[in-house]
């Protein structure tokens, strides 16, 4: 399935009950043949309110660790395991997650990435598609908070940025 036609998928997507809340699905962004693809947990009210991915507080943080390493986001496809927005920001619940991660799989297929980063621990519950790298690392809300989890998610695109 194209890219466009899944994205076009998750914004009229009412599977399960997390849509009733957002203003809008955030089906994510970025080429459809990029060769890095970034997934985090799922948007935020910034993002909620624009349809765009990272944008927020840990969306500039994401983009500075980026920029330090040489990686265009304009390059990268970037997205979160769940589409829509948590009320009050809350962690998506396991049937949320598994209403929604195949999405994403239907996504990594067809932008056929070389790497997916998986962001936080809720992202690494992503399905894993044959063939396509998977990297664990912290979600960037966490990482600019917290010293050690900071040293470890620039690390971790250091090491990305190497392997690219
Ligand atoms: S979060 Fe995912 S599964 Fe739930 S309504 Fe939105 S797009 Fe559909």
């Amino acid at each position: 399935m194209a890219l466009a036609e899944v994205n076009e998928q998750i914004k009229n997507c009412r599977k399960c009950r997390l849509w009733q809340d957002a203003k809008q699905a955030v089906p994510g962004e970025g080429p459809d043949n990029a060769k890095l693809m970034l997934v985090g947990q799922n948007p935020g009210a910034e993002e909620d309110n624009t349809g765009k991915p990272f944008i927020g507080r840990a969306g500039k943080f994401l983009n500075k660790v980026l920029a330090k390493n040489d990686i265009r986001r304009e390059e990268v496809f970037v997205t979160n395991i769940v589409k829509h927005l948590s009320p009050e920001n809350r962690k998506p619940l396991p049937d949320e997650i598994e209403a929604c991660a195949p999405y994403l799989e239907t996504q990594i297929k067809a932008v056929q990435p070389e790497i997916v980063v998986l962001m936080g621990k809720v992202a690494w519950l992503a399905p894993r598609v044959e063939g396509v790298t998977y990297m664990e690392t912290y979600h960037p809300s966490a990482a600019m908070r917290f010293t050690k989890m900071k040293k470890r998610f620039e690390d971790d695109f250091n090491r990305l940025k190497k392997l690219l």
